[in-house]
C-alpha cells in the first residue's frame, strides 16, 4: 500500500464518496428511519402483513421514495433520488422496500409511464399520497419470462364502449402478484388487446379489483399465493378476471389508443416493438432491485466483518488470546473479494442510476440508442448484483458460524427476503441473454425480446462483429489500456491497464466466437431455427457475464478517478485491484485455455490476491464503516453481545482461574 494510505482514513471522506450525489436522500433516512421500522423476528405471515402495512402508511413519503413522480402530483421529479430510496429502505426492512416497490415503483411507475394526462390527473396525487393502493399484475401462472405471450384477454366492444377482460383458464391467472392478497385497491392489469376483431399485442389497463370496503369487485377472483420463503410482510395474491367490464378511457394508452368505434392507432407499428419499448419506460424497477439486493450485501457484509473483528476462535502458542476471525486467511478470502465486489458494482450501480436520472428525468425526447443501452445496462447489472447479494449473504451466514443462523442475529432474514430477487423484475439467466443479444446486435434489434434468436435470417441480418462499448470513462480507460506495453510478461498484475485489458480481451474473444458459431449454425442448421441459437446458449451467456464485469471495473476505475482525497483514492485502489485480479482467479480456466495468461503468472495471480488480503485485512472494519448503515439498523444481537462477551472472558482468563483456562 502506498505510504499515503497507510495512515488512518477519514471516513467522512470513504463516506462521501460511497453515498454520491444523492446524499441527502441517504442522510434523510438515516436520521428518520427509527427502531419502529427494522423487522421483527419470529413473527407470524399475518402479523408481519399487519406491521408492514401500517408502516408504509406511516413512511415519510417527503423522504423520497415518491419522488420520481412530477411536482404537480406530489413529486420532486427526482428519478435518482427514487432508487436510492429505495436501497436505503432495504437496509432497513425488505418486505418495507418491496411493498413499497410495488406501490409507488411497479404500480405507481406503471400508471407514469403507459398512462396519459388523464390518467395522471385523475390517480396519481393519490397513488402517491398511498390513499390509493395498487398492484402491477404481469405474470401469469403459465408466463413469467415470456410476458409477451400472456393469455388474459381485454377485448373492446364498441356497442359498449367498454372493453371485456377475461381469464380464459387457469394458466392465465394473474400469480405473485404484489399487494394483491390484502391491501390492493387497483391494478395495473397485462393483457391482450384484441379491438375490432384484431389483436394488437399485450397493453396495461387500469383496474378496481376491490371496493371500499376491501371486498372483491364482481368478476374479480382474489387469492392469496401462500407462504413464502422470505417477503413475509408482501402480500403476494393471484387475480382472475371472469368478463370483467373495463371503461374504455381505462387504457393506459400513451403507447396504443382505441377509438370509440374500436380502430386501433399507435406511434409504434410493430406489435413487439411497441410491447418492449412500454416495457422499456419501466426499467426504474429492474434498478430498484439491484440497488436493493446491493444494500443488503452491504448489511450482511457489515455484520459479518465487525463479527469477524470481535470473535475469537483457536489460540497459537505465542499469544496470550485467541486469534480474530478476520485474522485468518481463509476468512479474508471469502469476506474480502466480496466485498471488493460489492465496492465495484457499487460505483456500476451509481453510474447507471446517474444515466437513469439523465435519460428519464428530462422533459425531452427520449434517444432511443441510449435507452436500449440503458435496459441493458440495468438488465445486467440487476443479474450481477442480485446473484452477488445470494452468494455473499450465504457466505456471511457462515462466516459468523452458528450465529449467524439465529434470526436474531439478522442474517437469515436478509438471505430469505432477497432470495427472490433473482428471479423478480426478470429472471436473472434471461437477462443475461438480452445483454448478449444486445451486444450482438449493437442494440438494434428491440431490447426485451428473445424472440427471433434462433432464425438463421435473425442471425445473418442481425449479428454483427462488435466494437466493444465503452463506459462512462472512455478517454481515462483507453488511455489506461493503450498504454500497456505489448508483452504480458514485462507488466505487473496490479497494472490497471493489463486488468483493464485482460476483461476487455475476454469479452470481446467471446463476443467474437459466439458470432462465429450463431453465423455457422445459421448456415448449416436452417431447418432447425431453435438449435441455432440454443446450441450456443452457455457461450452467449459467458459473453454476457463477461460484459457486466467488464462495465463493473470500468465504473469502478472511472470512481476512483474522480476520489479527490488521496487515502481513500490509494485504499479504493487497492480494494479494486483486488476485485479485478479475483475475478480473473475465479476464471483462470478461461485465461490459460486462451492463451491470456501463462501458467506460472496465474499462479503469480493467486500470490498477489493473498498479498493485498494481507494489505487490506487492518483497513476491513473501514471499508464496511464507509457504508455508514446505522448500528440501529443492522439490527444483530451479536454484535451487541459479542464484544461484551469477549471482554468478560479475557477479564476472567486474566485472572488466572486455573479451572477456566485450558491448558
Ligand atoms: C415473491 C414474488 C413476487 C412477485 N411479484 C410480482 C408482481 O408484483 N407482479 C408481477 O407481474 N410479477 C411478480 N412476480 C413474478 C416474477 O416476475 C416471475 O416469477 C418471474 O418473471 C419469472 O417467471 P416464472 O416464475 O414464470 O419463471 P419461468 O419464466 O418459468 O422460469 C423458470 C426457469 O426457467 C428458466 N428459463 C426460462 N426461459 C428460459 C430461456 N429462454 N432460456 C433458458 N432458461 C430459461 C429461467 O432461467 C428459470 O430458471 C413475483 C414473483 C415472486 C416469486
Amino acid at each position: 500500500m502506498p505510504d499515503h494510505a497507510s495512515g488512518r482514513i477519514d471516513l467522512a471522506r470513504l463516506q462521501e464518496v460511497l453515498d454520491g450525489p444523492w446524499a441527502e436522500v441517504r442522510n434523510a433516512h438515516r436520521k428518520h428511519l427509527d427502531a419502529r421500522f427494522l423487522p421483527v423476528y419470529g413473527e407470524t405471515g399475518d402479523q408481519a402483513r399487519e406491521r408492514i402495512t401500517r408502516l408504509l402508511s406511516e413512511l415519510p413519503v417527503e423522504l423520497g421514495i415518491a419522488s420520481a413522480f412530477p411536482m404537480e402530483y406530489g413529486g420532486r421529479s427526482d428519478v435518482g433520488g427514487s432508487i436510492v430510496a429505495t436501497e436505503m429502505l432495504a437496509q432497513v426492512d425488505l418486505s418495507l422496500m418491496v411493498k413499497a416497490g410495488v406501490q409507488w415503483g411497479l404500480f405507481g411507475g406503471a400508471v407514469a409511464a403507459l398512462g396519459t394526462r388523464r390518467h395522471h390527473d385523475a390517480y396519481l396525487r393519490d397513488i402517491v399520497s398511498g390513499r390509493i393502493f395498487g398492484c402491477f399484475a404481469m405474470t401469469e401462472t403459465g408466463h413469467g419470462s415470456d410476458v409477451q405471450q400472456l393469455r388474459t384477454t381485454c377485448t373492446y366492444d364498441p356497442q359498449t364502449q367498454t372493453f371485456d377482460l377475461h381469464t380464459p383458464h387457469e394458466a392465465a391467472r394473474k400469480d405473485y402478484i404484489g399487494n394483491a392478497a390484502r391491501d390492493g385497491r387497483m391494478a395495473v392489469v397485462f393483457a391482450q388487446l384484441i379491438a375490432n376483431g384484431r389483436r394488437h399485442g399485450v397493453h396495461a389497463w387500469l383496474v378496481p379489483i376491490r371496493d371500499a370496503q376491501g371486498k372483491p369487485l364482481p368478476g374479480v377472483t382474489i387469492g392469496d399465493a401462500g407462504a413464502k420463503a422470505g417477503l413475509l410482510g408482501v402480500d403476494n395474491g393471484r387475480l382472475s378476471f371472469d368478463h370483467v367490464q373495463v371503461p374504455r378511457d381505462m387504457l393506459l394508452d400513451r403507447y396504443g389508443q382505441v377509438a370509440e368505434d374500436g380502430t386501433y392507432s399507435s406511434p409504434i407499428e410493430n406489435d413487439s416493438r411497441r410491447f418492449f419499448t412500454m416495457l422499456g419506460t419501466l426499467v426504474r424497477g429492474r434498478v430498484s432491485v439491484g440497488g436493493a439486493a446491493s444494500a443488503a450485501t452491504r448489511s450482511a457484509l457489515t455484520i459479518a466483518v465487525r463479527y469477524g473483528d470481535i470473535r475469537r476462535q483457536f489460540g497459537t502458542p505465542d499469544a496470550d488470546r485467541e486469534v480474530l476471525l478476520n485474522d485468518y486467511l481463509a476468512h479474508q478470502r471469502k469476506l474480502l473479494p466480496a466485498l471488493a465486489t460489492t465496492y465495484a458494482l457499487h460505483f456500476a450501480q451509481a453510474e447507471l442510476v446517474a444515466a437513469l436520472d439523465e435519460v428519464q428525468g428530462g422533459d425531452g425526447p427520449v434517444d432511443e440508442h441510449r435507452q436500449r443501452e440503458l435496459e441493458s445496462r440495468a438488465a445486467g447489472l440487476k443479474a450481477a448484483q442480485t446473484w452477488h447479494a445470494t452468494r455473499t449473504i450465504q457466505m456471511c451466514r457462515e462466516a459468523c458460524g452458528g450465529a449467524g443462523y439465529l434470526s436474531e442475529n439478522r442474517l437469515p432474514s436478509l438471505k430469505a427476503d432477497t432470495d427472490v430477487f433473482t428471479t423478480f423484475e426478470g429472471d436473472n439467466t434471461v437477462l443475461l441473454q438480452l445483454v448478449a443479444k444486445g451486444l450482438l446486435t449493437g442494440h438494434r434489434d428491440e431490447f426485451g425480446s428473445l424472440d427471433g434468436w434462433g432464425r438463421a435470417s435473425f442471425v445473418a441480418e442481425q449479428v454483427r462483429e462488435m466494437v466493444l462499448e465503452r463506459t462512462a470513462a472512455r478517454s481515462l480507460i483507453e488511455r489506461l489500456v493503450s498504454a500497456v506495453p505489448g508483452r504480458d510478461e514485462e507488466v505487473a498484475v496490479t497494472d490497471r491497464g493489463w486488468q483493464l485489458k485482460a476483461f476487455e480481451d475476454r469479452e470481446r474473444h467471446l463476443l467474437d466466437g459466439a458470432v462465429r458459431r450463431l453465423r455457422n449454425g445459421a448456415a448449416t442448421k436452417k431447418d432447425r431455427p431453435f438449435d441455432i441459437f440454443n446450441d450456443v446458449q452457455d457461450h452467449v451467456l459467458a459473453v454476457a457475464a463477461a460484459h457486466v464485469d467488464r462495465v463493473a471495473l470500468e465504473a469502478f476505475v472511472a470512481g476512483i478517478e474522480d476520489i479527490a482525497d488521496p487515502a481513500v483514492r490509494a485504499l479504493l485502489s487497492r480494494v479494486c485491484d483486488l476485485y479485478a485480479l479475483s475475478v480473473i482467479e475465479a476464471d483462470k480456466g478461461w485465461f490459460l485455455e486462451h492463451g491470456r495468461l501463462t501458467p506460472a503468472r496465474s499462479k503469480a495471480i493467486t500470490g498477489v490476491v493473498n498479498g493485498l488480503l494481507k494489505e487490506l485485512r487492518p483497513h476491513m472494519r473501514t471499508l464496511v464503516d464507509g457504508f455508514a448503515i446505522p448500528d440501529t439498523w443492522l439490527h444483530a444481537a451479536i454484535l451487541r453481545e459479542e464484544p461484551r462477551r469477549q471482554e468478560s472472558m479475557a477479564a476472567h482468563d486474566a485472572a488466572g482461574d486455573p479451572q477456566a483456562v485450558p491448558a
